[in-house]
Order: structure tokens, then sequence, then C-alpha cells
């Protein structure tokens, strides 16, 4: 039903780079086969599930929607891809994304944009567009996204569904293409807070493949759902309710509030005084990450390369010159930049300490509050082109969920309503490893 689904509306929406027909239908087959033979097929039993294509998968196409990996069929699947099979998923395909997860629309898709299943002529938000997509649409019923700086909940809020970014380290990053390696995490995204904390189930944990995954003992997160919310502290941070949040945002989170408050929920305002750095040290570390990690695409090691060069070092510039997109060597452009010798100190390194700060701000609210309450985005989804022309104005769209990368916590974006006809979105932020609170509450929510 989910293929006929996709045969159906991926004209319009166009969410997949990649759809997976015959092998989705060879695993389905294969569950039906394990359940004939008395075997336990597995928590995601014939589930379609759409992964990110920037997650490894064996013997199928993992692009990241650039020129530079148009036919790179990879030799090994990624610790979450693994997982899925394990656990009896069903593959609908390799949804679509801003080249290499940089961008916040999809726009940057070196193929073509997917649409906003609730108005075509807008963004279903980004990087993870493509996913959001799938999962608002019914191309598949969960989907794995990935978020640097808010790839996975800004498009879920932008295309009115749950998603979820885990704690740094909960979920293994192993076999995901590298953007920004110290913000970069797997997560789900789904219709229901209960088919997301099924998806955490099964993706989450230590991974001796993942130097940075986190050897510690990881809960059952449905356990966390249908629990009692009453005396639990949120703190709202007053840094994220500002002027210029989207009158309809405002007023769909502020009921939301009231249902919380309702259900026995404490509101308490709290101050994250370095919030305002947020974007600014983001774009100093994302893009000084993604230079040095994009660095191995280089016309002889992977993927595209450009023949008509003279000699090697011509063929790694045109091969890159042609190969990357315009958002994606603006990165590079600026992450060399702040890692130059000279320039270090005064921005990366700067930037380091200024991350700890905001860290340390999130520590020291977590002494007063369980969680905190903000949007997950300024405004619902734009119109196609209304930022293209002004990266800034597109970073902007990040400037809730950025910070929660930059200091590893947990922060699901979960349906409030609507403004309009286009879906608003809540996000609460966790203390590390305390994903389960944040489902509790989103659950209790909904
Ligand atoms: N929009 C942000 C960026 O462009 C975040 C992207 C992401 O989370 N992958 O970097």
């Amino acid at each position: 039903a989910t293929f006929d689904r996709i045969e159906a509306v991926e004209p319009k929406i166009q969410a997949y780079v990649t759809v997976t027909r015959e092998l989705g239908l060879k695993m389905a087959r294969e569950v039906d086969e394990k359940i004939a033979r008395g075997e336990d097929p597995g928590p995601l039993a014939g589930v379609p599930v759409a992964i990110k294509d920037n997650m490894s998968t064996a013997g199928i196409r993992t692009t990241c929607s650039s020129k530079i990996l148009e036919n790179y069929i990879p030799p090994y699947d990624a610790t979450v891809v693994e997982k899925l099979k394990a656990a009896g998923a069903v593959f609908t395909g390799k949804t679509n994304l801003d080249e290499f997860a940089m961008g916040s629309s999809t726009e940057n898709s070196r193929f073509f944009p997917t649409k906003n299943p609730w108005d075509l002529e807008r963004v279903p938000g980004g990087s993870s567009g493509g996913s959001a997509a799938s999962v608002a649409a019914g191309e598949a019923v969960v989907a794995l996204g990935s978020d640097t700086g808010g790839s996975i909940r800004q498009p879920a809020a932008f295309c009115g569904i749950v998603g979820l970014k885990p704690t740094y380290g909960a979920v293994s990053r192993y076999g995901l293409v590298a953007f920004a390696s110290s913000l970069d995490q797997i997560g789900p995204f789904a219709r229901t807070v209960e088919d997301a904390a099924l998806l955490l189930n099964v993706i989450a944990g230590h991974d001796p493949k993942d130097s940075t995954s986190a050897d510690i003992e990881y809960p059952d997160y449905l356990s966390f759902l249908n629990q009692d919310i009453k005396g639990l502290k949120i703190g709202l941070p007053k840094e994220y309710f500002i002027d210029g949040i989207d009158a309809g945002v405002k007023k769909a989170i502020d009921d939301a509030i009231k249902v919380l408050e309702s259900l026995g929920a404490v509101f308490e305002e709290v101050s994250l005084p370095h919030t305002k750095y947020s974007l600014p040290v983001y774009y100093l570390i994302a893009p000084a990450e993604a230079s040095s990690n994009l660095a191995r695409y280089d016309g002889v090691r992977y993927g595209y390369r450009d023949f008509e060069a003279e000699d090697v070092v011509e063929m790694f510039s045109r091969t890159r010159a042609e190969g990357f997109g315009a958002e994606v060597k603006r990165r590079i452009m600026l992450g060399t930049y702040a890692l130059s010798a000279g320039y270090y100190d005064a921005y990366y390194l700067k930037a380091l300490k200024v991350r700890t700060l905001i860290k340390e701000d999130f520590d020291r609210a977590f002494t007063k509050v369980d969680l905190l309450l903000t949007p997950t985005t300024p405004t619902p989804a734009f119109k196609f082109g209304e930022k293209t022309s002004d990266p800034v104005s597109m970073y902007l769209s990040d400037i809730f969920t950025m910070a929660v990368n930059l200091a590893g916590l947990p922060g699901i974006s979960v349906p409030a309503g609507f403004d309009g006809h286009l879906p608003v979105s809540f996000q609460l932020i966790g203390k590390p490893f305390d994903e389960g609170t944040l489902l509790k509450v989103a659950h209790a929510f909904e």
C-alpha cells in the first residue's frame, strides 16, 4: 500500500531520490516467511521506513543529494541501517535533502526540491525535507533524518509531524556521511510520539564503531508513554519568546502551554543568556568541521571525477568545482578561513569557548527545571525561493534549534496546531540522555 501511495503522490511531492520498491517488497516477504516459520520478526516487522540519503546503504546509491556522490554505491550499511534490517523494517527508499545536509528547505538539493505536502508552493523544511515530507504524505510510516542544527526538528515542524534529535552519542553515526561530526545526530520522524519512541528503541544504543557513541544503559522508550506529568517543571527560556515570532506560532504555543498546565505541568521563566551567540558559533563550528570532512571528495576515492583535466591538481579542483553546489562551497570556504593559521584563535577557538558557555546556560537551567519548551521555528513553512538569495535569512530558520546541537542535548518537535492551513510545532529540550521525559510530555500533550 505504501509503494502504491508513493506511485500516486511522488510526482507531486518528490520526497525520494531513490525508491527501493523491489528491495522493499523482498524485505516484506522475508518478514512474512519469518512469521510463517514461527520466528520473531522484530519490533518493526513490515513497517515501511524511509532513510535520508546521507546514510550508507550497502548496494543502494547514497547521494547526499550531491552531484559529487550522484553514482556512489556504498559497500557497507550504516549501523542504523543494520539495526533497521534486524528489526524487520521494510525500506521504501532514500529521501531527498539539502546537499550534504546543508540547508533548511531542501532547495539546496542538486536534484530537485521536495514539496511540502500541506501546501505544494511551500518548502518542507530541511535539510531532512524528503524524510519529513515522505512521512507527512503517507509515503512512509516512519523515517530517519539527521540533525546538525535543526534538520530533523525544523522539517518535522513544517510538515506537522513528530521529529526527535537524540542526545549526542545516543545513536551511532557510523555510516552517516559526516557534515559536522561534533553536532550530527540521527533521529526518528513519525506521525505519532509512540512511533517515534518505537523507532528510537531500535536505533539507540552503544556502537563500538563510533568513538563518540555513549556506553550507557538505554531505557525502553515506550515505557515513558501514558505517564503522569503532574508537577513536572517546564522552563520557558525568555530569549526564545522574542518579537519576530509569527503570531500564529505564538498562539499555538500559548495554547499548548495551557494544555500542559491543565495536565499538571508547572511553568517557570528561565534565562539562557548566551542564546544570541548560537548562530555565529554554529556557523563557525559547522563549516569548520565540514571543510575538513568534505576534503575526502577529491575525484579519486568517491563518486564524480572530472576527466578533462590535464594533471592531478587540476583534476581535484575541477572535480570539486563541478561536483559541489553553491552552499557547500560557501561552507568549505567559511570553514577553511576560520581554521586557517592566524584566524584559528580569533574564530574557531573563540567559537569553541562560547559553545561551552551556551552549554553551561542549559546546565544552569536544568538545576531549576526538568525540561524546556520553545517554539521549534519562528514561522510556519515558507514559500519556495523566499530565502534562497539571502543565506543568512535561511540560516535564521534554525535559530531555535541550533543551540541544542551545540550543547549536545535531546530535542523533540511536537505538532501543536495550525496557523491557517500550515502546521505549527513546539520544541521540548531535555537533559542529556533524558529523551524519556521528552517523549512522556509529548505523548501526554498528543
Ligand atoms: N540548517 C542548518 C544548516 O544549514 C542545519 C542543517 C542540519 O541540521 N543538517 O547547517
